[in-house]
């Protein structure tokens, strides 16, 4: 862990948010590379749920919403987190972390309590986890908003617009990618638990049946853990978890996570969960079929993390043989596809005509540029960017207008004509 952590930072991944100000406590910064990996983690997504689909349809819903989204939607009474107070230090815990409160008490206890003393705790006290901001210029007159605790919401609210504008028929989704944000008592593990993060949810409306509820639970089960399989996750590292009674959201009928290995341990990245008619009858919004029928779907949704993808991804692709460090990411998730390198900078022809084949490739695939120090250092430069391909320009390139690409996996190179570069490139990315 500690490793992905200091090559985010080293390599430009991800940074601490506000770090110049002594940062803020559970946000973060996407730099030139770790922006890059998440708009291909957000692309790969959007194609497979919307673009390669004829029954899904995107939006992009606002983040303020009116506040009366929040207490139809249930989260104003119930997005809540019990908490317990550690009377010694008033420090604050999840009542569910068994093993950190544990682990609090045993650091009390190896300071030293006072004789006789023990550690004592409150009991568990509700606390609502929804971001307060307020709207309005005249002081005494703003009106309170909540930043959404998720992007849900939006895909609810927009369900009548959606139908009545698109030809859209159930059974069908509505898919979103988007910014949500939590008061998280505990951030921590690095991007994992954070006060502002990105969700890529399907909202998918059936008719309220149990065989049409189960049938689609199964489907986008399977579906979404094929389509981090065909990213790159390692199968061994994940698997499905069921919720228990006591932990399902509020408005679940029944839920399974898909989890990741961790370093940190099995970790929850996306969700898939039964939501059944909650949202939509809270909202009073229903559908009505071409028999005239009227009924409130059902829905299932899927609802996974943007940035925890990213960090799994990240840890999935980290590798390291003594002689170097690689990210084995998924081509298509690689933040640069192509490096292009004259083999010295100081000679005029090979820049020339390295720059000219980087000028050729840059329109169609993120390309990086390097000319600094020698070859082998560009190489470990690129492998710990992710860069799949390397392409060097060499006296032979001026003879036989030839290049050498070296692979970012096995490290093997093969020459390969300048004018089939780039679909040398595109095929390896299909
Ligand atoms: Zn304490």
């Amino acid at each position: 862990m500690e490793k992905i952590v200091a090559l985010c930072k080293r390599r430009g991944f991800i940074y601490p948010g506000s770090e110049i100000y002594g940062g803020l406590t559970g946000t973060w910064d996407y730099g030139p590379l770790g922006s890059e990996l998440k708009r291909n983690i957000k692309n790969e997504w959007w194609k497979s749920m919307v673009g390669l689909r004829s029954d899904v349809v995107g939006i992009d819903a606002a983040i303020m919403m009116n506040p009366q989204v929040w207490r139809s939607s249930g989260h104003l009474e119930a997005f809540t987190d019990p908490l317990v107070e550690c009377l010694v230090c008033h420090q604050r815990f999840r009542a569910d972390k068994r093993e950190e409160i544990a682990g609090h008490e045993n650091s009390h206890k190896a300071e030293g309590l006072p004789a006789g003393r023990q550690v004592e705790w409150t009991s568990p006290k509700k606390f609502n986890l929804l971001v307060e901001a307020e709207l309005g210029v005249v002081e005494g007159e703003k009106q309170k908003v909540y930043l959404r605790g998720e992007i849900t919401q939006g895909a609810f609210v927009n369900f009548e617009n959606v139908v009545s504008s698109n030809r859209v028929k159930i059974p069908f989704g509505i898919a979103q990618i988007g910014k949500a944000f939590r008061n998280e008592i505990t951030p921590g593990n690095f991007t994992y638990r954070s006060r502002e993060f990105e969700q890529m949810e399907l909202e998918f409306f059936v008719r309220p049946e149990k065989e049409e509820g189960d049938k689609w639970f199964d489907y986008w089960k399977k579906e979404r853990l094929e389509w981090y399989k065909s990213l790159g996750l390692t199968e061994s590292k994940l698997r499905f978890r069921k919720h228990e009674d006591s932990e399902r959201a509020h408005y679940a009928k029944y839920a399974e996570d898909i989890e990741f290995e961790a370093p940190f341990g099995w970790s929850e990245f996306e969700g898939i969960h039964h939501r059944g008619d909650w949202d939509l009858s809270r909202h009073k919004l229903g559908y009505m079929d071409d028999q005239g029928q009227k009924f409130t779907p059902w829905v299932i949704e899927t609802s996974g993390g943007v940035d925890r993808s990213a960090l799994f991804f990240l840890l999935n692709a980290y590798q390291d043989d003594s002689k170097r460090v690689w990210l084995k990411l998924h081509p298509r998730l690689a933040p640069y596809k192509v490096a292009v390198f004259p083999l010295l900078a100081n000679k005029q022809e090979l820049v020339e005509k390295a720059r000219s084949i980087y000028d050729s490739l840059k329109p169609s695939f993120m390309t990086a540029w390097d000319d600094r120090g020698n070859i082998g250092k560009r190489y470990l430069s690129q492998d710990e960017a992710g860069t799949p391909w390397c392409v060097t320009v060499d006296f032979q390139t001026l003879e036989d207008d030839t290049v050498t690409v070296r692979d970012r996996d096995t490290a093997e190179q093969e020459r390969v004509k300048v004018s089939e570069l780039a679909a040398f490139v595109a095929k390896k990315l299909e």
